[in-house]
């Protein structure tokens, strides 16, 4: 990675350049965003801004938890990093989303659906990642969904130079604000920050909870390779802990250590490889000790877990405290997730799966979420409305664990 004050390589962008690529992205979303209006006013509309009917069902106040956003800055310096190129996995994916023409919104089959072209929905994100007042909003209106816990997409700040990084997150976090003061009742936003330098990363954290009153941090995994258990990265979970916020650790493609076998067949994305980088980062946090250390810190995994529910009891057998010199956990791995974790639903629809969760970690650890734009809204809206939960498992759920967990208003 460049250091900050080199020159750029030959042919990279110059600021210019950012500055003519941020037009365009504008411009651009201007235009997607009138489409998406468009498209959106057409479907029924929702009734939520109703007061209470008669009807026979309670309307479901609905917090999802896991909703992407950029701005126009980060997006461009994304396009930097991904016309520089690099052997980092999640290249595949950012290639794909910024350094294409943005396509125009289209919903012409089920992402769902057999041979559905996954490259072009991923053509379509960007429009949808800009926008957060326009068709978003209108969206959620259409669909019944009360708020967006909003948070900087994947991988946020972490593939930039460290300045650029330490600056974004700064001008990112400002933005998020500004967007929740305009519409309090529907937005709320985790905080992005700079692990590349944990003392400036430290105090973004606690200028985002003290002075811009966002509801907790999010973080794309690894940076560069080093994983929070890190010493170096120690500042950042004492921040988390000090201010007792939550710490959501959200995908990112697998890091160049462990890219190998996930470079064949799109494995390094959502498929499969996101599950296994993020889920080893949660394990590498139980059984590094530092769970001890910062023994009030709050983490939340997305994706029903990173799969850390369904390998819980392997974990227990096989990692309980003081079994093998490797291993610096004073509790059994399932105590760290009673203790220390929470989970959402994102981008994984299972009943069963759901069921299982609630099972094994507890109906107050599990909270709703789309996972925006990446999933449908109405898809997620129709799993957590149609699930095989009690009424009162189902407000936990969608919104009373959130409003509990990300302090966020009811
Ligand atoms: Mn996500």
């Amino acid at each position: 990675m460049r250091q900050s004050g080199e020159r750029p390589m030959s042919g990279a962008p110059t600021g210019v350049d950012r500055r003519g690529a941020v037009t365009r992205i504008s411009s651009f979303l201007a235009a997607a965003a009138a489409w998406l209006r468009l498209s959106v006013t057409r479907r029924p509309t929702g009734e939520h801004h109703e007061a209470p009917s008669s009807a026979p069902t309670r309307r479901l106040r609905k917090i999802a938890t896991e909703e992407a956003f950029t701005i126009p800055e980060v997006s461009a310096a994304m396009l930097e990093v991904v016309r520089r190129g690099g052997p980092a996995l999640d290249l595949k994916l950012w290639t794909l989303v910024y350094n294409t023409t943005p396509v125009e919104p289209t919903v012409a089959r089920a992402p769902s659906a057999a041979g559905v072209d996954r490259d072009a929905l991923a053509r379509q994100f960007l429009p949808r990642l800009l926008d957060v007042e326009h068709a978003r909003l209108a969206e959620m209106d259409a669909s019944g969904v009360d708020v967006h816990l909003l948070s900087l997409v994947s991988p946020g700040v972490q593939m930039l130079e460290r300045d650029t990084a330490v600056s974004l997150a700064r001008l990112s976090n400002d933005r998020l604000s500004e967007t929740i003061r305009r519409h309090p009742t529907r937005f709320a936003g985790l905080a992005c920050f700079a692990p590349q330098d944990p003392a400036a990363a430290a105090k973004e954290m606690e200028r985002a909870i003290q002075s811009l009153k966002l509801n907790g941090f999010l973080v794309n995994s690894h940076t560069n390779g080093v994983y929070l258990d890190d010493q170096r990265c120690w500042p950042i979970l004492e921040a988390a802990e000090a201010l007792d916020a939550p710490l959501y650790i959200h995908p990112r493609a697998p890091s160049d250590g462990m890219a190998a076998p996930f470079r064949d067949y799109r494995l390094e994305g959502s498929i499969w490889g996101y599950g296994m980088e993020t889920g080893t980062h949660a394990v590498r946090l139980m059984l590094s000790g530092v769970l001890d250390r910062f023994p009030r810190l709050r983490i939340v995994l997305g994706h029903m877990g990173e799969a850390l529910p369904f390998w819980l009891w392997r974990l227990d057998y096989m990692a309980s405290p003081g079994s093998r010199a490797a291993l610096k956990n004073s509790l059994k791995p399932s105590e760290y997730m009673q203790r220390n974790f929470s989970i959402t639903t994102s981008g994984l629809e299972d009943p069963l799966a759901l069921r299982y969760v609630i099972e094994k970690i507890g109906v107050e650890r599990v909270m709703w979420a789309i996972d925006y734009p990446f999933q449908q809204t109405e898809g997620s809206v129709a799993f957590i409305e149609s699930a095989p939960l009690s009424e009162t498992e189902r407000e936990q759920i969608a919104h009373r664990n959130a409003e509990r967990i990300f302090r966020i208003a009811d």
